[in-house]
């Protein structure tokens, strides 16, 4: 079995929070030269201390996908992978056979939910211009539609594979609540419009950070910066929050690009802050 056929196998896990089930969706993987993707400021090589955090060619390994949320009533797909892709550093398309394998046809999910707007969010958005889930109601912060497609000089890849949507489109502005027991939470610093999505029933709790943090060590020392953060301050502000909060609590997590799209806990261990997968 190869590495993406493990990484899969290993996504064959369904999260029960209350009434409501989450599973991860698998599409592919992406590489990134870790140098070039997260720093620490005031750090001149942070990363001759973790040479364990990258592999032997120096680059970060991301899964790529979304998450399937079910509440009995609603079939919600948070983000939606990066596509049919096959480029040097990215490569989906497993995306719908995932989802097949969940039991759910694209025609059954009833909202698609963005945390934002980034290509390897949304790639299955629409296909040749074709909306992908003909039955969902889109949905995404306003600040991201803004950013990415409102806006004089629009995302040119972003533009194409997002304006088939305009029609079956809902923006929010302010945290609302998607379905019973599914909010969202405006988390801006990687976009303007970043969205943490909270899953929570009988006092059990999901968050579904998005690029919040890439990497589970970004929640474990948030003084790490992604260099993607459009606004590394507020970005860097949300983590710290966001681990303060979340440490030693039975929250489960859930990242868009942690290994395997596993879930996993803040816990403390010999006082220090560290990502136990589920
Ligand atoms: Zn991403």
């Amino acid at each position: 079995m190869d590495a993406e056929r493990l990484v899969r196998f290993g996504l064959r896990c369904v999260v029960r929070i209350g009434g409501l089930t989450v599973e991860p969706v698998y599409d592919g993987m992406g590489w990134e030269p870790a140098r070039e993707f997260l720093d620490r400021p005031g750090d001149p090589d942070p990363w001759s201390c973790h040479p364990e955090l990258h592999d032997e060619r120096g680059n970060l390994d991301f899964t790529l996908g979304g998450f399937l949320v079910r509440t009995g009533e609603r079939t919600i797909l948070i983000d939606a992978g990066v596509g049919a892709v096959n480029s040097e550093k990215y490569r989906g398309g497993q995306f719908l056979e995932s989802l097949r394998e969940l039991g759910a046809n694209p025609e059954d999910v009833t909202d698609v939910l963005f945390t934002h707007l980034h290509f390897d969010h949304v790639g299955w958005a629409t296909q040749k211009g074709e909306i992908v889930f003909p039955n969902a109601t889109h949905r995404v912060h306003a600040a991201d539609w803004a950013y990415f497609i409102e806006c004089a000089d629009p995302n040119p890849g972003a533009w194409r594979k997002l304006s088939p949507l305009t029609d079956r489109l809902e923006l929010f502005d302010a945290d609302t609540t998607i379905a019973t027991g599914v909010d969202t939470l405006h988390a801006p610093g990687h976009t303007p419009g970043s969205t943490i999505v909270v899953v929570s029933s009988d006092d059990q709790r999901m968050f579904v950070l998005g690029d919040v943090a890439h990497c589970t060590f970004e929640l474990t020392d948030p003084t790490w910066e992604a260099v993607y953060d459009l606004d590394r301050t507020a970005a860097r502000g949300v983590r710290e929050r966001l681990a303060h909060q979340l440490t030693d609590q039975p929250d489960v997590i859930a990242g868009g690009h942690f290994s395997g799209l596993r879930f996993g806990r803040l816990v403390t261990v010999d006082q220090e802050r560290r990502f136990a997968f589920l």
